[in-house]
């Protein structure tokens, strides 16, 4: 099972993953929406690291909790508070457990994905980042579920999916935020919040080794 120390290596490697891919994510913002998903992902994650930098959080639910007033306050758009709540949730849903086993995680993930939902009503198909947290979510509850379950193996398997889940956007319609403005113009194009999703949580699966 994974700590305090897998949380915050999460998000130290979050951090790097996402500035990695600032331009990028914002060329796909600038597809089919307003161009400054990387920028605002990134100036969150910045603070986030400086955060880490100053205070070590004691339990996954402290680096969450965290992450998610770090995220609300920096990001702004739809995206800080859709990932703020996620993480907010995923700090109730840890609580004051000091390690997390696969069953756990994948609760947590689930915790997640229903915050976000809560909060922006998307569903699967929409072209958001529900379109990667979903599958997530399913294939991380599968895969705790199994026989050779284990937090490694529901992270990766959470990771692949919300990779899948990020891809199945391109041919889709977006019915939630900016880009369902522009009807059939979002075409063939990624959603950016599913393709940083997807990041985040491959990062997530790298940090548990
Ligand atoms: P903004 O659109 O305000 O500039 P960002 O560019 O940072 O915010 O984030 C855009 C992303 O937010 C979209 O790609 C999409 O994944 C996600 N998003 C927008 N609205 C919703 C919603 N109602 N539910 C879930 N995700 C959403
Ligand atoms: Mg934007
Ligand atoms: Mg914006």
């Amino acid at each position: 099972s994974l700590g305090a120390a897998w949380a915050v290596d999460w998000l130290r490697r979050s951090a790097d993953v996402v500035a990695a891919n600032r331009v990028a994510l914002s060329e796909l913002d600038r597809a089919i929406g307003d161009g400054d998903h990387g920028e605002n992902l990134d100036r969150g994650y910045q603070a986030i690291v400086e955060k880490l930098d100053a205070e070590t959080p004691a339990t996954p639910a402290a680096a969450f909790k965290l992450a998610a007033m770090t995220l609300m306050s920096k990001v702004g758009g739809a995206a800080g508070p859709l990932y703020g709540t996620a993480f907010l949730r995923m700090a109730t849903a840890t609580g004051e457990a000091a390690t997390l086993d696969a069953a756990a995680l994948a609760g947590a993930l689930a915790a997640a994905r229903d915050g976000v939902v809560a909060r922006g009503k998307a569903e699967v198909g929409d072209k958001t980042m529900i379109d990667a947290w979903t599958p997530a979510v399913e294939a991380a509850t599968a895969a705790a579920a199994g026989p050779s379950a284990s937090a490694g193996s529901v992270l990766a398997a959470a990771a692949a999916a919300a990779e899948a889940g990020a891809e199945s956007t391109d041919p889709l319609i977006a019915h939630k935020g900016r880009a369902s403005y522009l009807g059939e113009r979002a075409i063939g194009h990624r959603d950016p919040g599913a393709a940083s999703s997807a990041l985040i949580l491959r990062a997530a699966a790298e940090a548990a080794g």
